[in-house]
């Protein structure tokens, strides 16, 4: 059983449940974010998602999904139950930032090969999400940030549930880091074929909290089941399994 401890909200006093590892967590009532060890509100920017989608119309996209593109079994759609349909708010962290990275590195698809540099220089949002053992598959989700509000709880439906964060501001940063800098090396790859040495500067501009709606879907297809992740404020699918497509009856 998990041990759930309390912490008073600094905004309006009522109690704020968190599990260990949580650093951060959001009050039902009022919407304020507290710092979890400190006792204080947290005083960065906090951003939500708008979700669009209630339980029943959420199986539109799901049917969509399931009725649409060639891999699929055909009847998919129609054999399929939907088991469960979750709607998650997730934490997560969006560093934005200026990054460059410089490298060297040798070129061997030509004879002899040659010594060359580069220059990596890109802008962006990176997506951190801000839970340890929760898994989703952050760069496959287009997150819809041109419909990012400030938090408010009012928005927040009765039935859905809000995680909190179990990654501080700067430990979002060191990964959003970590992760550019493995994404310019496969970029630098594109260029040259062993890389002797690569630098990367980041300069964070801005640092913004977010919880974004995905719905956690469960369906049932022949007898076992698969899941399928959506965005709820586009109902666009961030991932789905698949079921095989068997040989079929000869
Ligand atoms: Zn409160």
């Amino acid at each position: 059983m998990t041990v759930i401890e309390e912490i008073n909200c600094p905004h309006c006093g009522a109690p704020v449940p968190f599990n260990p590892g949580e650093i951060l967590a959001t009050c039902k009532y009022c919407g304020y974010t507290v710092v979890i060890q400190t006792g204080q509100t947290f005083t960065f920017e906090h951003s939500m998602l708008l979700n669009r989608y209630d339980p029943s119309q959420i199986e539109e996209p799901i049917h969509d999904w399931m009725g649409s593109g060639f891999l699929k079994p055909q009847d998919l759609a129609r054999k399929s139950k939907i088991m469960e349909k979750n709607l998650v708010y997730l934490p997560f962290w969006i560093v934005s930032a200026e990054v460059t990275s410089t490298y060297s590195g040798i070129f061997e698809r030509i004879t002899p090969a040659v010594t060359k540099t580069g220059k990596i220089e890109k802008a962006y949002n990176w997506l951190v999400l801000a839970r340890k053992a929760t898994v989703f598959p952050t760069r496959e989700y287009e997150v819809p940030l041109e419909g990012k509000i400030p938090y408010d709880f009012r928005k927040i439906e009765g039935f859905a549930k809000v995680l909190n964060s179990e990654v501080d501001r700067d430990e979002a940063m060191e990964i959003a880091k970590q992760q550019i800098d493995e994404n310019h090396r496969f970029l630098a790859q594109q260029d040259i074929d062993r890389i002797i040495e690569m630098k990367t500067d980041m300069k964070v501009t801005q640092v913004v909290y977010l919880h974004a709606p995905i719905w956690f879907v469960k369906y049932n297809y022949k007898g076992k089941d698969y899941q399928l992740l959506l965005d709820g404020t586009t109902g666009a699918t961030v991932k789905g399994d698949i079921p095989s497509v068997g040989f079929g009856l000869i």
